[in-house]
This record gives structure tokens, sequence and C-alpha cells, in this order.
């Protein structure tokens, strides 16, 4: 570790120890990435509310170190040589209240999760996001969608923090700016703690919905370690799994990391697979699309630290 983060790390470790805010050193990549693979990350802090997370932020403030939040990982890889940095997990913003049809849901809740909370409640909209195993803050920055629904459209509001001044903030419906797979950097310089969610009351068997959908998904994606999709959709509106499988590389592997044989535009682990080896595959997918169809594909995920390989 470079001597001035070393140092930083250490103040940074010994002030919240003081006030009783979890951390932990030297964690391994495969722990918190999705993909299970990745080097050691410095030091993890995973405050309990917005007030810990904000007493972070000012340590951060006065003491920089590089730092990355991480939602549930599923969009996210780590470099084999591991972050020089601190990660903060924002797993115990995990409240959940209800106010009639409207839904205020922590950061740190699972979508999944979520959904099955929310169809218990007979409140319908999150049916056919059930399926995405990330947090409520990755898919609020990420718009992740699938099925035809995108996890912004059913936001009422969001709630952040300012990572400069730490002032909470509010930012309404009307001011986020969605689009495919995008918040569009709205988010810039904002941590989001929790939103509230607009959904419709129901008295449809909203169970049986998530499982049909849930169903589908284990039809047509593979049951490996992964970030889900590889690649957006290219500019042409045709998945870039299409192109993918038409240039016959399904099943390509790369030391661990193999393109799925099930859905062409994931990556699995099937044992041991490095980030380096996911990038090699990832490059390789993109070059070969690009001399046989003249299609330019873009990575979907989130690459943070150091490979041995140019990204
Ligand atoms: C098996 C599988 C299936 C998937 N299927 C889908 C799908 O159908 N549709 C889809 O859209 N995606 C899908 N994904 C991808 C992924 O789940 C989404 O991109 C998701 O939105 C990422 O959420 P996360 O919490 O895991 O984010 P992470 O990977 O932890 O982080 C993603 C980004 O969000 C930022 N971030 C996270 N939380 C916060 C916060 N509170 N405040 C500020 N920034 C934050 C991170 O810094 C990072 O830039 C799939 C992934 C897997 C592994």
């Amino acid at each position: 570790m470079n001597r001035g983060i070393c140092y930083n790390v250490n103040v940074i470790v010994s002030v919240i120890n003081g006030k009783g805010i979890e951390y932990h050193k030297n964690v391994e990549g495969k722990r918190l990435s999705l993909f299970k693979s990745g080097g050691t990350v410095d030091l993890v802090i995973n405050p309990s509310n917005a007030r810990e997370l904000s007493t972070v932020l000012d340590l951060l403030n006065q003491f920089p170190v590089p730092y990355y939040v991480l939602g549930n990982g599923s969009n996210t890889l780590i470099g084999d040589k591991g972050f020089r940095g601190i990660i903060i997990l924002l797993s115990k913003l995990n409240d959940i209240t209800f106010s009639n049809n409207k839904v205020l849901v922590g950061a740190g809740v699972k979508l999944p999760y979520l959904a099955h909370v929310t169809s218990t409640a007979n409140l319908e909209g999150l049916e056919r996001l059930s399926g995405i195993p990330c947090s409520i803050g990755g898919a609020t920055i990420k718009n992740a969608g699938c099925y035809g629904v995108e996890f912004g459209s059913l936001i009422s509001k969001v709630l952040a923090i300012k990572t400069t001044n730490l002032d909470y903030v509010t930012i309404d419906k009307a001011l986020l700016n969605y689009s495919y797979r995008s918040s569009n950097n709205t988010f810039d310089g904002l941590i989001v703690t929790g939103v509230e969610l607009e959904l419709a009351p129901s008295n449809k068997n909203l169970r049986e919905i998530i499982e049909h959908y849930a169903q589908k998904r284990r039809l047509s994606q593979p049951n490996l370690p992964s970030l889900g999709s590889t690649f957006i959709k290219p500019s042409t509106g045709i998945s870039a799994g299409y192109y993918i499988d038409k240039a016959g590389l399904k099943g390509t592997k790369i030391g661990g990391a193999q393109i799925s044989e099930k859905h062409a535009n994931f990556i699995v682990n099937i044992g041991n697979a490095t980030s380096s080896d996911y990038l090699s595959l990832a490059e390789l997918a993109t070059s070969i699309v690009k001399r046989k169809f003249d299609i330019d594909l873009t990575k979907e995920i989130d690459i943070i630290g150091v490979n041995d390989i140019e990204q």
C-alpha cells in the first residue's frame, strides 16, 4: 500500500474502531463480487446507518483514500491485484417502511427480498425484477431492468448523502434522468441511502407471478457465479448475446472463465476464474464480434482495483 494511503487507512481504522463502526481488514475480492474473483481489498467498512456513513465520509474527506460504494457486487469485478483503498458496504441500511402503496427502503436491501416483502403486502410492481440479485442502491444507480420493467420507473424519490459536504438530499422523481441501464450521472457525488417506491395495490397472486419469472430466468440463465450481462445492448438494439452466439463463442474458455453455454452474454466462473480470465474473455468476444459484424461491444460491468491485463 502507498504510504499516504496506508497512513490514512490506519487513522480511519483507529477512529471508526473507537466509534464502534464495523470494519474488516484485508477482505478477499471473492467475498464481495458475485463473480467470486479478485485480490484483497485493504479495508471494508459496513456502517449501520446514515449517521455512521456520514462519519465515514467525513473521515474520508479529511484523510483521503480511494473508495468505492458496493451494493451486492452483482455488477462489479475486483482486480486480481486487489483494491488499494476502502469499500463501503451498505448492507446494513436495510429498513423497509410502508405507507399505503409507498415503500421507503434502505439502499442495502436486496431486490429479491424486497419483491418478496412487497408481494406479501399485495403491492404490485417488482415481480418481473425479483430475480435480479442486486441491492436497491445498485438497482437505483444502474436502472436495473428486465422483462420490460426498469427499476427507475418505480421510484418516487431517492434519498442520498452528498460526499463533499455530507448534506442529506432528496431527489424527486421529476429530477431523475433514467435511460437504458443508466441514471446518467444524476448520482455523481452522492451515495444513495434509500429510495421511495410507488407500487400499485393488487389482488393478483403476486407470488405466482414472481415464480413465473424465476422459472423463465432458470431456463435462460446459467446457475454459476457471474456478473449478469457482460455487455450492454449495442446501438442496433439487438442483444450483445446474439452477436456473441452468432460468432460461435458460446462455451469458449479462458482459464476458469467461460462464455456461458446457456446465455452468450454471461461470462461464468466454472472454477477458480480470475478477474483477468473474465477480462480476457470479454476482450476476445469484443474483438471477434467487431471483426465479424463490425459491432462495438461496451461492457456493462464496473471494474475496480488492479489487474495484470489492460481493461
Ligand atoms: C445472475 C445475474 C443476473 C442479472 N440480471 C440482471 C437483469 O436482469 N437486469 C439488470 O439490469 N441487471 C442484471 N444483473 C446485473 C446487476 O444485478 C445490476 O447491474 C445491478 O443493478 C447491480 O446492483 P448491485 O447492488 O449488485 O451493484 P454493485 O455491483 O455492488 O455496484 C454497481 C454500481 O452501483 C454503485 N452503487 C451501488 N450501491 C450504491 C449506492 N447505495 N450509492 C451509490 N452508488 C452505489 C457502485 O458503486 C457501482 O458503480 C444481473 C447480475 C447477475 C449476477
